[in-house]
């Protein structure tokens, strides 16, 4: 090997470090070739709070909390001390047939905080996942498997939600409604039943927000009537359509999701990977709908961004039902790292700092400082839409603010434009195609609103010149 590996003139030199990684690393989600030109890629050496720094030294505000995981800051002393001791005492073990303290204490304490429903069995059992996708798999798997072994073996079929999103491996990906993630895999993925986005934005002049939650939900109504005997599960994002573009709906549609669901005998699958952990202004956005889902599929902020981890919390009447003297009916299900400890006593250290303070109190108040920073933004004639749940605010950029029509011409351009523009204003705003949004880590004060602020602005008038 010739190659150098000194790690020094990497820190130096940010040109040699891009045209090295770009030699050799293929990046997510990305047209690598974008790299060669309008889409700068950004080296970063470490991160502090709610910033990243550069290998140049430039400092940017994370305000989209690197893909919504991280929840109390960057590097965070508590969570690196967590990891690190355990680490050194149990990296990882087996999870099949053997057992750590890391996931038990998890597992319990995830069971203890999980949404309450009068009159409802509560969520009761945790199995691990190592990413968000995982989950999903894991959530529809046990939900059809269990119609299977209850001799309910119709139900075979799925439904998701129009403009819905739940992660890239195929079957999630199948129940994703995204048309630039899923359309050229689609001969390889199983067909759901779509129902109608509840999404606001899309309400009808002079509806409301619940109303328009209510009349997707009829639509809902109808689907389960027609097909609902086949169907063994609904998945849906609760408040919060994110990747499809920060779109808000109700706490009534999710309410009404769930009635509707034990009408049928249809499971309710609630994808908490983005909105959990308090983005949406309580902890789990289905407390806001006072319901508990069959399946809660937690992620993301599960380690408040520090270490891949995903959790399914199910029911005891699920979890039943895969109990017998028959090896073929349990859930032969499992991933390598399953329940790996160190990211279990990441999770654990992230539900201490919830302990230590009121994080949701407190992020009421963050939220609406949030709010007052982004107000004038909606007087903006290019922003025909102003949204907000919690700690997700989201501008959606627009040509005619009466009709609500998106730019026609240069959509791609333009976000690169905008996404450029916030950079060099210190910010890291990643737009969802038209929609410019913040989703920062809970540790923000009023220096990074302000910075959001500035950093949006720029954003907007670059989205909007473009050429
Ligand atoms: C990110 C996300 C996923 C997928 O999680 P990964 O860890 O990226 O696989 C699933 N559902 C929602 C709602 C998400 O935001």
């Amino acid at each position: 090997m010739t190659q150098n590996t000194s790690i020094a003139p990497m820190l130096t030199e940010a040109g040699d470090f891009l045209a090295r990684d770009l030699a050799v690393v293929w990046h997510p989600c990305t047209q690598m070739r974008e790299h060669r030109g309008e889409l700068p890629l950004v080296p970063i050496r470490r991160g502090r709070g709610a910033w990243l720094e550069g290998l140049d030294g430039r400092r940017y505000l994370d305000a989209i909390s690197s893909w919504w995981t991280n929840l109390f800051g960057h590097a965070h002393t508590a969570i690196a001390e967590a990891i690190g001791r355990q680490a050194a005492e149990l990296e990882h073990v087996i999870y099949a047939g053997f057992a750590h303290e890391p996931g038990l204490r998890l597992a319990e304490r995830l069971v203890a905080l999980a949404p309450r429903q009068a009159g409802r069995a509560p969520l009761s059992r945790v199995f691990y996942g190592e990413n968000g996708s995982a989950a999903i798999e894991i959530a529809l798997k046990m939900s059809f498997h269990s119609h299977q072994n209850r001799g309910d073996g119709g139900r075979t079929r799925f439904v998701a939600l129009e403009n819905g999103y739940h992660g890239e491996t195929l079957g999630a990906l199948a129940v994703s409604d995204i048309p630039l993630f899923r359309r050229v895999y689609a001969p390889l993925l199983m067909e759901p039943l779509f129902a109608p986005s509840p999404d606001a934005f899309a309400a009808e002049p002079g509806e409301d927000a619940e109303a328009c939650a209510r009349r997707a939900a009829a639509a809902l109504g109808a689907l389960f009537e027609r097909d609902g005997p086949t169907i063994a599960a609904l998945i849906l994002e609760p408040r919060v359509q994110c990747a499809g573009g920060m779109r808000m709906h109700h706490p009534a549609y999710v309410a009404e999701a769930r009635r509707l669901c034990d009408a049928h005998g249809i499971q309710l699958i609630a994808d908490e990977i983005a909105v959990g952990f308090g983005r949406t202004g309580t902890l789990f956005a289905c407390e806001q709908a006072g319901v508990v889902p069959d399946f809660l599929c937690l992620s993301k902020g599960l380690t408040a961004g520090s270490l891949p981890l995903s959790a399914v919390l199910t029911t005891d009447a699920v979890f039943e039902a895969f109990w017998s003297e028959d090896r073929t009916r349990g859930f032969l299900h499992s991933h390598s790292y399953t329940g790996n400890p160190i990211a279990c006593a990441a999770a654990n250290a992230t539900l201490d700092l919830f302990v230590a303070r009121d994080v949701i109190a407190d992020n009421r108040a963050l939220a609406h400082r949030m709010a007052k920073a982004a107000a004038p933004f909606a007087g903006h004639p290019a922003v025909g839409d102003l949204r907000q749940a919690g700690m997700i605010l989201a501008l959606e950029l627009v040509e005619d603010r009466a009709t609500k029509r998106a730019y026609a011409d240069h959509p791609r351009r333009r976000a690169l434009a905008a996404y450029r523009a916030g950079l060099d204003a210190g910010a890291v705003l990643r737009p969802l195609g038209n929609v410019l949004y913040w989703m920062p880590p809970y540790c923000i004060g009023d220096e990074e609103i302000d910075v959001l602020h500035r950093a949006t602005a720029a954003a907007i008038e670059a989205y909007v010149r473009c050429e």
